[in-house]
């Protein structure tokens, strides 16, 4: 039976860290880092991220500024208030939270959050920064998943990597990390599946990275034998969470995977803090 790779065990140790440079921030600037996260008007799915959110920036010392829009703002004004934040000298890091109201374009705020200040690693100036290795802000998602590949201790090295979804968000940025890694990586997406060639990509996965957003549309019995199963997707069946991989069916012959929901996602918001003090050092001229 597989290793379960538990997102909030990785955390711990990666909080610990965290935790020391914050107060190594303190102890030098005398202030802690600040996050500022927007929320436009009500939404109960946000809800839950912003509580986690909240939680975690308190229990790492990062000041949390949640500015809430009304749900009717127009476009223009929620830029001016982007601007504002980026104008701001104690504004460490902007959060968007997501979904928006419709009438606003989530790509034209986004990108109107000043590179140095986009935690989510979303910016197109961080998203090219990965091509070139010296990111100093990753999305959070990819950066949970290489982190939970890297708690495994198994070296990367010539490792066949093989990635199902090719999004911006995701699967996109996990590969070019995983290439950084000296993997030798393999993107997967709608396309491979139309052709009917998913399959015989996924079997020879040493490293699989699922990121769909379907349910067991990677079959147990193609993960090959001592894999490591990252499983990003997130689908409810039921009235249960699950991945997008069959679970019992890939921790019999995995060596370490990841649970749905407990996996990657706890590890998210951790990765959001992280970036909160990466670019807080980056703004901050060295004392
Ligand atoms: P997306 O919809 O933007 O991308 C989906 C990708 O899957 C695309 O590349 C698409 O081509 C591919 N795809 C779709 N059907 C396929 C099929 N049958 N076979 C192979 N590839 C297929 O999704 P996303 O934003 O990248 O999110 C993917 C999943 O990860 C979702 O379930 C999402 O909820 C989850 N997610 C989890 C976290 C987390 O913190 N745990 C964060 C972000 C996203």
């Amino acid at each position: 039976m597989a290793n379960l790779l538990e997102g909030k065990k990785i955390a711990e140790d990666i909080k610990q860290g965290i935790k020391a440079r914050v107060r190594g921030i303190k102890d030098r600037y005398a202030r802690s880092p600040i996050l500022a996260s927007i929320q436009v008007g009500e939404n109960a799915a946000s809800a839950v991220y912003l509580k986690a959110q909240k939680k975690t920036a308190e229990e790492l010392d990062i000041e949390y500024r949640l500015e809430t829009l009304e749900g009717s703002i127009t476009e223009a004004r929620a830029l001016e208030i982007i601007s504002k934040l980026n104008a701001d000298p104690n504004i460490n890091g902007i959060i968007i939270q997501m979904p928006l109201p419709a009438h606003l374009d989530a790509k034209a705020l986004c990108s109107r959050v000043l590179p140095g200040k986009d935690v989510e690693g979303m910016h197109p100036a961080n998203l090219g920064r990965i091509l070139s290795k010296d990111a100093g802000i990753i999305p959070c998602t990819a950066a949970a998943v290489i982190e939970l590949i890297k708690s495994t201790k198994v070296d990367l090295y010539g490792k066949e990597a093989v990635i199902v979804g090719h999004s911006e968000i995701v699967g996109k940025p996990a590969a070019l990390l995983l290439l950084n890694e000296f993997a030798t990586t393999t993107v997967c997406h709608i396309a491979t599946s139309d052709k009917g060639r998913l399959a015989e990509h996924v079997k020879r996965a040493e490293v699989l990275v699922a990121a769909v957003g379907k349910a067991a549309v990677i079959k147990g019995d193609w993960i090959k034998d001592g894999a490591i199963v990252i499983d990003v997707g997130i689908n409810r069946v039921d009235g249960k969470i699950v991945g997008d991989v069959e679970f019992e069916q890939a921790s019999r012959r995995a060596s370490f995977i990841t649970p749905v929901p407990g996996g990657v996602g706890p590890l998210t918001v951790t990765m959001l803090m992280r970036n909160v003090v990466n670019a807080f050092m980056q703004q901050e001229p060295i004392k």
